[in-house]
């Protein structure tokens, strides 16, 4: 337990995983029903871009920081605009109490979730590290749609679904210290989620450093789990070194039919403009689509 996502937060990563989010939340009310948010490694919540952590890596400059100046990415010298989903994540960042000034916090996966969440919606919250649920507890303190659970995320999701609202969202997106350990156990935790809830939509994250590590996982996603499941990946290096992050991605079993029109534009902005050295790439394809005849093999 020695991952702290503070040294980390708004990087290229974050950017996707939490753009990806916003257009679940969004997708989530399009109906007038409430949903429940489920977020299995929740880290605090929210991070001092220039605190010590943060500011130690100055990983965000090169993530979310980019999309503060977008023409600095168009490739014809021309002034660029955001999509509007990228653009809607922006704003609600900066629009954040402490970020009247400019971009000094950097809300994380429950505070982005809750805040473009509705008031008749909840969340659940999990973090096991106890400094981190503590400090979830403290920001969350005065909001009675929070429920904030000190433990084991795959744990308490076994408790949590189905949510009684019986619609939702479950982020998972744990450190990934035990590597490739961490996939089987994120299966186990899939299959057993989705048997007692086969109807929610659930999201993983997932580091890329070498493509042979994550294609196993993204394999075993194709064999019955979700009648529709969506991978959306952003590479800023090529995928063939185990020493760095190379990439990410997200997948969202159940996913909302159009999910791949609502990112696309998105994932092309992004890979303008959070390449490092040369222009990122992206991967945006249905794993499984039961309205399709056959899925190709991930590559
Ligand atoms: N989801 C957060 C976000 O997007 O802002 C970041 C989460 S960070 C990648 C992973 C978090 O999971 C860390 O805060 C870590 O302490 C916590 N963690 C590690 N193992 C866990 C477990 N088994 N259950 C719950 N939390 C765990």
């Amino acid at each position: 337990m020695n991952y702290r996502h503070a040294y980390h937060a708004g990087n290229f990563a974050d950017v996707l995983k939490h753009v990806v989010l916003l257009a679940l939340v969004e997708a989530l009310e399009a109906k007038p029903t409430p949903f429940a948010y489920i977020d299995t490694h929740a880290g605090s919540g929210c991070y001092a871009l220039e605190g010590k952590e943060a500011g130690k890596t100055g990983e965000y400059r090169d993530g979310i920081r980019r999309l503060l100046f977008p023409d600095l990415g168009a490739d014809n010298g021309q002034a660029a605009t955001l999509p509007p989903l990228l653009r809607r994540w922006l704003d609600g960042i900066l629009a954040l109490p402490g970020n009247e000034d400019g971009l000094k916090l950097y809300p994380g996966s429950p505070l982005q979730a809750t805040r473009a969440m509705r008031e008749g919606d909840s969340a659940h919250l999990c973090e096991l590290h106890p400094d981190e649920a503590a400090r979830l507890r403290e920001l969350f303190a005065h909001d009675a749609r929070v429920h904030v659970h000190h433990r084991d995320g795959y744990e308490a999701l076994k408790a949590l679904v189905p949510p009684q609202e019986k619609r939702g969202l479950v982020l998972i997106d744990p450190p990934y210290e035990a590597q490739d350990a961490e996939y089987r156990v994120i299966e186990r935790a899939l299959k057993a989620a989705l048997a007692r809830w086969p109807t929610g939509v659930y999201a993983v994250w997932y580091p890329i450093k070498l493509r042979s590590q994550v294609q196993p996982f993204l394999r075993g996603l194709q064999h019955g789990m979700a009648r529709r499941v969506l991978r959306a990946e952003l590479l800023v290096h090529a995928d063939d070194s185990p020493l760095r992050l190379n990439g990410s991605g997200m997948v969202v079993l159940n996913a909302p039919w159009n999910l791949d029109e609502l990112l696309r534009e998105p994932l092309g902005a992004m890979a303008r403009l959070l390449g490092q050295g040369q222009p990122a790439r992206w991967n945006l394809d249905w794993l499984v689509n039961d309205s399709s005849e056959a899925t190709p093999a991930p590559r």
